[in-house]
């Protein structure tokens, strides 16, 4: 029962990019409760973090009132002291070295119209691209999947496809732990007894591989070779639909779609099982149940996977073997047969991808380096011809590069930490305090381990202080209702950046009072596109429980499943087959030949464990949240260093002991752990805690394509202290 006087207002849960429907209890101008939202996509379940949402609101650390740096202390000021200090150094930055000399780095946790301000009055205003986000570190390797492999970037499925598998293929993904709520749904069907089999393929034996009917666990990065083994076996048994290879899929290698079928079948040859298993350390046997179960006629085959694929310096090629898998079945683009990305954050695919807030796009699947593309966004912002800068900007390593060679001279960070969250840590956390380097950080919480590093920190508003769009994994946009004002002198980014972009003269650019009047702009952007979500008014978003784009009308339901003849605006209704790949000319999608490549560094004798970083249940990315909540802070307060017990054995070492982690970048010190779970010759870390920073061990070598780093493999000694 509602407490009495609490009144509640819709919202979407701050977390994961689950997007969990919630309704946010407010009393005496407070949020005092929330409760999940029976009518949307969870049924009305939250996970644990999302039930203690309340306690950020008013946690020890909020960050009320604006600082700047006098020498070594952060100080507080007036908004007046740390607006003008912010907006005179970067226009003497822009003045003397030219508009790349500064940047943005943002988040998927800003909501849509933050993130499309900063990027306007970056690239529009300020006329450079260097603008990126956190995104890049979680999600790029799904985007650059899906864009080589559709044309298009996100998922063609949406969570109903959970309801109706038959076999769920999770790969890289602790589902568990990191979207409990989606897991929730597939435990579910288990526990009807419903005949459904699910594969884990992970190193580690995880909380998801307890539901697992068959879990694989590999040498790190060798799931490459077990993808082409699996498509290997699905072809020697028949398992494969050629009528939907022939009528929708077209085949390539490097960067050309340039080959047939046949050239796909005979690069499968070498990828034996028996040879993906002695690369991988797994069971020949186990990779060919694993296929046959994939591949079973007539029964429906959801992946999933997220960061362990995307961390990787081959993320991109992870996510396209993912993508052959289904394509060579067919089992794709019906209910229970998709390849779903989980995405980490919130707002990852609403605001940052598919609002174009990469240092290489523009809103709406538009590219800066597309001549096209720049002439129409020039048109739509009303900008002069020219306007836009058609070499991408600086991706986040190469971004934090910059400023350790001192090339980028200013960046304003928003609502992320990357002090904490870059791999080869030290070494950047020195590039943001170098000499005549300027850091803005406007963050809810302070100390961070970025906050602590910045010349101004500014106070932002959180969660239910303020309103705007999230959009999650599923292509749903929701409508986040401000519930309270923000605490103390906090104000909106929203608000924050509009006054940024008045004081460099940008005013013109972004006049926008509220953000349901960016919302307003943002909406005659993605016309047109395959995104299109006009109808997705803000009357609209406030009475549904979330919408699922394409919505390219009023009154239109939106879309499931994407690329599907009656369900997807975009495909004609007199299309002759049920799919139509429409991103790409030719309307097929691409199997692309990948061969097996080793990680960026691998184990030797010098650093003889492969180690690897992640999530507990109780905690969200770098803890600066969930942390100030004192129930998930005690519940599991500290990283731990996961060992197998043959290790710990072999290291001498037990439950409780600390050890030094190091890697050649760096080392930190653990509490061990010793979980059976654990592949022998690795070493799990996790990453919330600010005190034990995993990622001054992890590597910094990225993926050629995405540019996402590979936090999830490195070598790395361990040491008793
Ligand atoms: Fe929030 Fe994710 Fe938990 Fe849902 S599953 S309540 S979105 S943290």
């Amino acid at each position: 029962a509602s407490p009495a006087g609490t009144t509640w207002v819709k919202s979407v849960c701050r977390y994961c990019g689950t997007g969990c429907g919630l309704y946010v209890g407010v009393e005496g101008g407070k949020v005092t409760a929330v409760r999940g939202d029976a009518q949307d996509h969870n049924a009305g379940f939250l996970c644990v973090k999302g039930a203690a949402l309340p306690q950020i609101m008013g946690a020890k650390d909020r960050h009320l009132h604006p600082l700047v740096r006098r020498g070594d202390k952060l100080v507080r000021a007036s908004w007046e002291e740390a607006m003008g200090l912010v907006a005179s150094r970067f226009q003497e930055t822009i003045q003397k070295f030219g508009p790349d000399a500064v940047g943005f780095y943002g988040s998927g946790q800003g909501l849509t119209e933050e993130t499309y301000v900063a990027n306007k009055l970056f690239k529009a205003g300020i006329r450079t691209n260097n603008v990126d986000g956190n995104p890049r570190l979680c999600m790029a390797s799904a985007t650059a999947g899906y864009v080589g492999t559709y044309g298009k970037d996100e998922p063609m499925g949406c969570y109903e496809d959970l309801d109706h598998a038959d076999v769920f293929f999770i790969t890289g993904s602790n589902t568990a732990e990191c979207h409990p709520v989606l897991f929730r749904r597939i435990v579910r069907r288990k526990e009807r007894g419903q005949d459904v089999k699910v594969i884990v393929l992970d190193p580690r034996r995880t909380a998801t591989s307890r539901i697992a009917d068959l879990h694989l666990s590999c040498t790190p990065g060798t799931d490459l070779a077990i993808f082409n083994a699996m498509a290997h076996v699905l072809f020697a048994e028949g398992l494969v639909d050629r009528d939907f290879i022939r009528d929708h899929v077209a085949f390539g290698e490097g960067t050309e779609v340039n080959r047939a079928l046949a050239d796909y079948e005979k690069f499968l040859q070498s990828w034996t099982p028996a040879e993906a298993a002695r690369l991988a350390g797994c069971k020949a046997e186990d990779i060919v149940t694993a296929a046959r179960w994939f591949g079973a006629r007539g029964r429906k085959t959801t992946s999933l996977w997220t960061m362990g694929l995307n961390q990787r310096s081959r993320g991109t090629w992870a996510n396209q073997l993912v993508h052959n898998l289904h394509l060579v079945t067919g089992k794709i683009g019906e209910p229970g047969s998709t390849p779903l990305s989980l995405t980490g954050q919130p707002n990852a695919c609403g605001g940052v991808r598919d609002g174009g807030a990469l240092s290489h796009l523009l809103p709406y699947g538009r590219l800066v380096a597309n001549d096209q593309h720049r002439a129409q966004m020039e048109k739509l912002w009303n900008v002069p011809a020219g306007t836009l800068q058609p070499k991408p900007g600086l991706a986040t390593v190469d971004l934090f590069r910059a400023m350790e060679e001192g090339k980028l001279k200013a960046l304003y960070v928003m609502c992320t930490n990357p002090g904490q969250s870059l791999p080869s840590l030290e070494r950047y956390r020195k590039a943001m305090r170098k000499e005549g380097a300027f850091l803005v950080v406007s963050e809810a919480f302070h100390p961070t381990r970025t906050s602590e590093l910045a010349d101004v920190v500014l106070p932002a508003a959180l969660w239910a202080e303020k309103e705007g769009v999230y959009g999650c994994t599923e292509r749903r946009y929701h409508l986040l209702e401000q519930a309270v004002k923000p605490a103390g002198e906090a104000r909106p980014d929203f608000q924050i950046l509009c006054d940024l972009a008045r004081r460099l003269g940008h005013a013109g650019l972004v006049p926008f009072k509220t953000p349901a009047e960016a919302w307003d702009e943002i909406l005659t952007l993605c016309k047109g596109t395959p995104y299109d979500f006009t109808g997705m008014t803000r009357a609209a978003l406030k009475e549904s429980h979330g919408l699922l784009w394409p919505l390219p009308s009023p009154g239109h339901p939106g879309t499931k499943r994407r690329y599907v003849r009656g369900d997807d605006p975009f495909v004609p209704a007199d299309h002759p087959q049920r799919l139509k790949f429409y991103g790409r000319p030719d309307g097929k999608a691409v199997v692309w030949l990948r061969p097996y490549q080793p990680p960026a560094e691998v184990v030797d004798a010098d650093y003889p464990l492969w180690f690897n970083t992640g999530r507990v249940l109780e905690h969200w990315h770098t803890g600066t949240m969930t942390r100030n909540c004192a129930e998930l802070r005690q519940s599991q307060a500290e990283a731990v260093a996961e060992l197998h017990p043959e290790d710990a054995k072999r290291l001498g070492v037990g439950p409780g002991d600390q050890v030094k982690v190091t890697s050649r970048r760096g080392a930190e010190t653990f509490q061990v752990s010793v979980v059976e779970g654990q592949r022998p010759g690795s070493v799990f870390a996790h990453m919330h805690d600010d005190q034990r920073l995993c990622n001054r061990i992890t590597v910094d070598a990225v993926d050629p394509v995405s540019k996402e780093p590979e936090f999830k493999i490195c070598a790395v000694k361990v040491e008793k202290v």
